[in-house]
């Protein structure tokens, strides 16, 4: 990987293209307004973006909807969108540099991550489902001699896909591998905050032969575009990764318009309970601040709720103070950073607000806090004394907060665990292999870790329970989400 002075002098000389892409062009906004994306570990000016809105929307989706009619895309073979979905790929791994580059100016995250994490993350989902497409059948129904019924999936249709700006690149990937493969044209709507490489993609897509309309990309601010897919009667279904807040208005949206499917990967405050018993806590420790910290906080599965029994506490929450050091914030362009800066200032303000009524509520901040100076750096803060019924237990912090819980026995664990509206992700420590498996069962959660945080790849699906969301991202599971499932009868008439 290039050292800090090679990707700092790669910075002033990159060509950022910040135009919409429709129907395999670089257009700007039909308003002619753009809005301003800032470097936030700099506080730079890096671009103006095109600012799209119901305008552009519309074009889109009338793009998108004649390629689809058209069979541009769905009409091919399995084999055929295979091939291009592979060279698409590839061209995300050649890109890999200006991409991780663009990720990190555009966000904030270290730059080792961006390149060694998000981008080939990207480019192994388009190429997880590119693989999948030829390889999934249909199914015959067990009926009656004299009749035959088969039922298959079929594209939905034209599909838009409203992406947050934590992991911008990747988590747009893991919808579009799978709508894509599936048949579908797609509208890619990044984040106001993070939309510098998925306006990259398109160049991508069309260089590696997916046909015009069936892949475009629309920037726009706060709600403008999203509102204006999601209300779309032309559009067949949203694949939303982003707030819960957000997720329940496309919902509303799409009950008052035309009832297209909403795919919701929404919020989440996880529990990480730690057992007593568990024999490798220098591990649980080290685990529990990277599930914590990494990306500065800003992911859903984040493990901001450390359940620890009350006979381990001080302890173990001594450990993970010191393995949180591996978390300073630097330069996101030193390779060696593993800690970048926050998506912006008024986040920050609201990680440092949280923090605030943390203390005033009665919690303790052990470390961690403000960086002061350029960027929106905060360090990784342990917020010690905290009750599960403190808004910084109940509300996405979205930061690098870490609340301290203990508990005194295993049914109080799962009590505390499972009193959140959100049901994304858990984790439990323990070297019993009874206690593993049975509080695994009863928590409510997604995705279940038992003596690790965060493991996970393409094969297995991801999403939440109750407020986190709906249907699962990524596996087959995220595959069949971008069809609909049509039953075929035909009679023998010999019979
Ligand atoms: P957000 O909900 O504010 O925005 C997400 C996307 O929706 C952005 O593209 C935004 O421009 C757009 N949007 C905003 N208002 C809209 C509206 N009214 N109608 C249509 N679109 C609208 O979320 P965020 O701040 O970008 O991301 C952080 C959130 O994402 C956190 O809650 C986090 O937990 C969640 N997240 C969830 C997962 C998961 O897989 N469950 C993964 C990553 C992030």
């Amino acid at each position: 990987m290039n050292t800090q002075q090679q990707w700092t002098a790669l910075k002033q000389r990159i060509d950022i293209e910040a135009r919409a892409f429709i129907h395999g062009e670089y257009l700007d906004a039909q308003s002619g307004q753009t809005f301003a994306v800032i470097n936030p570990a700099t506080d730079e000016h890096l671009v103006d973006v095109a600012r799209c809105d119901g305008k552009d929307a519309a074009i889109a989706v009338e793009m998108a909807r004649s390629a689809f009619n058209r069979g541009d895309w769905q009409n091919q073979s399995p084999a055929k969108r295979k091939a291009v979905l592979l060279a698409f790929a590839d061209l995300i791994d050649q890109e890999r540099e200006t991409l991780a580059l663009l990720e990190t100016l555009d966000t904030g995250k270290p730059i080792s991550h961006s390149y060694s994490t998000d981008i080939p993350g990207a480019a192994a989902a388009i190429r997880w489902y590119a693989e999948a497409v030829d390889k999934t059948y249909g199914e015959v129904a067990p009926t009656e001699v004299n009749v035959h019924a088969y039922i298959t999936h079929q594209p939905i249709g034209v599909v838009a896909a409203i992406v947050p700006w934590n992991f911008p690149l990747w988590l747009a990937c893991w919808k579009l591998g799978p709508a894509l493969a599936a048949g579908n044209s797609v509208i890619l709507k990044p984040s106001e905050k993070s939309p510098l490489t998925a306006i990259h993609l398109g160049k991508l897509a069309k260089q590696a032969g997916i046909p015009d309309g069936v892949f475009q990309v629309l920037p726009g601010f706060g709600h403008e575009v999203g509102d204006a897919l999601a209300r779309h009667e032309d559009v067949d279904c949203i694949t939303f990764t982003g707030s819960t807040r957000v997720a329940r208005q496309l919902m509303v949206c799409s009950g008052e318009s035309n009832m297209k499917r909403v795919w919701a990967e929404a919020g989440g405050k996880n529990a990480n309970i730690v057992f007593a018993d568990y024999k490798n806590l220098d591990k649980a420790a080290a685990e529990t601040a990277s599930g914590c910290f990494y990306n500065q906080g800003e992911v859903c599965v984040a493990a901001t709720r450390l359940l620890v029994h009350e006979s381990i506490k001080d302890a173990f929450v001594a450990k993970v103070i010191a393995a949180s050091h591996a978390f300073t914030p630097k330069d996101p362009l030193d390779p060696a950073s593993s800690m970048g800066a926050l998506i912006d200032q008024e986040h920050k303000a609201k990680v440092l607000d949280y923090v605030a009524k943390g203390q005033a509520a009665g919690a303790k901040v052990l470390c961690g806090g403000d960086v002061a100076g350029q960027g929106a750096f905060v360090a990784p803060v342990v917020l010690d004394d905290v009750s599960n019924d403190m808004a910084v237990a109940r509300e996405e912090i979205f930061g690098p907060v870490l609340c301290v819980i203990p508990f005194s026995t295993e049914e109080e664990a799962i009590a505390i665990a499972n009193d959140s509206p959100y049901g994304l992700g858990a984790a439990l420590w323990t070297s019993d292999l009874d206690r593993a498996h049975r509080v695994a069962r009863q928590l409510q959660a997604g995705s279940v870790w038992i003596n690790n945080y965060n493991e996970g790849d393409m094969t297995v699906p991801f999403g939440g329970f109750k407020q986190s969301g709906n249907g699962r991202d990524k596996s087959l599971h995220a595959l069949e989400k971008f069809t609909e499932v049509k039953t075929t009868w035909l009679r023998l008439e010999s019979y």
